[in-house]
């Protein structure tokens, strides 16, 4: 199954909960674990706090002070802070599935990543069944 993320700026954080679920709603998966995973190389996915947008804000405030846009890097394409940053979250997640539902902490949400945006956007979604 896949998503699609429209993102609006250069460093962005998408809660993609309820899209993740409603894939994973359509599937006859009901048990097992759900595989969150991004097609990009700029972009990544994470899990984090949904509640508080602040926690967003924090997050690329500090991600970007850590991996600057520029920085003599080699990269011809002049994106390798958001391929850095990308390496550094991850590409994907898992989450476990109960009866058709994304078990998931009260303050978690999985989020889309965008490095290098603003762009069109694929997440593939994998359910396993449990054994
Ligand atoms: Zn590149």
């Amino acid at each position: 199954m896949k998503i699609s993320v429209k993102t609006n700026s250069r460093t962005q954080m998408i809660d993609i909960t309820s899209q993740v679920q409603q894939a994973v709603s359509s599937s006859p998966v009901k048990n097992g674990l759900v595989h969150i995973c991004s097609m990009h190389t700029t972009a990544a996915i994470t899990i984090n706090e949904n509640a508080d947008p602040s926690v967003e804000s924090d997050i690329l405030e500090t991600i970007n002070t850590i991996v600057p846009w520029d920085n003599n890097y080699r990269h011809m394409e002049g994106n390798s802070a958001a391929h850095i940053k990308t390496s550094l979250f991850g590409a994907s997640e898992m989450v476990p599935l109960e009866n058709g539902r994304l078990v998931l902490g009260t303050w978690q949400g999985i989020f889309f990543c965008e490095f290098d945006g603003p762009r069109q956007r694929k997440v593939n979604i994998t359910a396993i069944p449990a054994g």
